[in-house]
């Protein structure tokens, strides 16, 4: 069994004395520092290589590799100063979305644009960072894929997940989500990334589809939450092929065993007893203390027909939101 060592992510003597003691390192969150991992990379291997997280913290330079590798992105603007996000707006023009370009995950630290009356109080909330403004997507849906890399390079891909959010934060998925020409664009553009960054490890870019065409909006150096019903719904879940590939595996098969959806736990924990009493259902507690609108746990139903799926995702809703 590998040693365990508890300390700050921030502590560089502790992560030397880990990175020391191990084969390989990788991370599921992606708000450590990058450049704390960079110096590392002469200790050991790191995988996903830090250059991957590291543009992954930064929506500017996010979009701007996207777009390098021709993914599609929204229309969008750096925001320094007052005047540049007047700019941006006068070329962009409402609604849109102002966003802090480092540090903000499932919907905090942006602000939706709407009328011109919103500028002040969105700069008075997020001016004193770097900013970035994005034209609002009227999306039809918001879709994700997860895949992974080996260090052979050898690539795997998990089907399409559409995904449900509330106030920013990721309430449902199902998947498959059988559009097989948004699936053809998805997995090209996650490939050329994944080759672009020489990335080893599970990659995921979350899109909208705006008009029948993918717009990348981010993505996750890591597992992803829209991929958990993996677990349960696929031969081989992306935390197994995560790990393979790090550990220069042959990578696992993502062929789906049915249609399945993922529900997340937010803010509290459902009644468990009552949700076991949909058929098949699979629980998963994380254990952590309740706090409003924090990931506390997940379920997954899998079923043989997309129907099925859907009728089983209603009810269980019904159960988590009027226990
Ligand atoms: P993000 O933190 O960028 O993943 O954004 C969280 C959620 O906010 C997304 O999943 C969308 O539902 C919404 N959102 C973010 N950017 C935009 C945009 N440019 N247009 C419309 N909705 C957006």
């Amino acid at each position: 069994m590998a040693p365990i060592l508890i300390g700050d992510l921030e502590d560089s003597r502790r992560l030397a004395e880990l990175a020391a003691q191990s084969d390989v390192l990788t991370f599921d969150w992606e708000n450590i520092s990058a450049s704390l991992l960079v110096p590392l990379e002469k200790l050991t291997v790191i995988r996903p290589p830090a250059a991957a997280l590291d543009v992954s913290q930064d929506r500017l330079r996010e979009k701007a590799l996207f777009a390098r590798l021709r993914i599609p992105v929204a229309a969008h603007a750096a925001v320094d100063s007052k005047d540049q996000l007047l700019r941006a707006i006068r070329k962009l023009g409402l609604p849109g979305v102002l966003k802090t370009r480092r540090s903000g995950y499932d919907g905090k630290g942006q602000f939706v644009m709407r009328e011109a009356r919103h500028i002040e109080e969105a700069w008075a909330r997020l001016g004193t960072q770097g900013l970035i403004y994005e034209k609002f997507q009227n999306f039809s849906k918001e879709v994700s894929i997860v895949g992974a890399r080996s260090v052979k390079g050898q690539t795997v891909f998990y089907p399409l997940s559409a995904n449900t959010h509330d106030g920013g934060i990721l309430r449902y998925s199902v998947a498959p989500f059988a559009d097989l020409e948004l699936e053809r664009a998805a997995r090209t553009y996650l490939k050329r990334l994944m080759n672009a960054l020489a990335y080893v490890g599970v990659l995921t870019i979350e899109f909208f589809v705006v008009g029948g065409r993918l717009i990348a909006n981010e993505m996750a150096p890591r597992v992803h939450n829209s991929g958990h019903w993996t677990i349960e719904g696929c031969v081989t879940s992306q935390f197994a092929n995560h790990l393979r590939a790090i550990c220069d595996l042959p990578l696992g098969s993502t062929r789906p065993l049915g249609h399945a959806a993922m529900i997340n736990f937010l803010g509290e924990m459902p009644d468990r007893e009552r949700l076991l009493d949909v058929e098949g259902l699979a629980f998963h507690d994380y254990g952590k203390e309740p706090r409003p609108g924090r990931k506390l746990g997940h379920c997954t139903i899998l079923r043989s027909s997309k129907k099925d799926r859907d009728q089983a995702l209603v009810d269980a809703l019904k159960l988590i939101d009027r226990p």
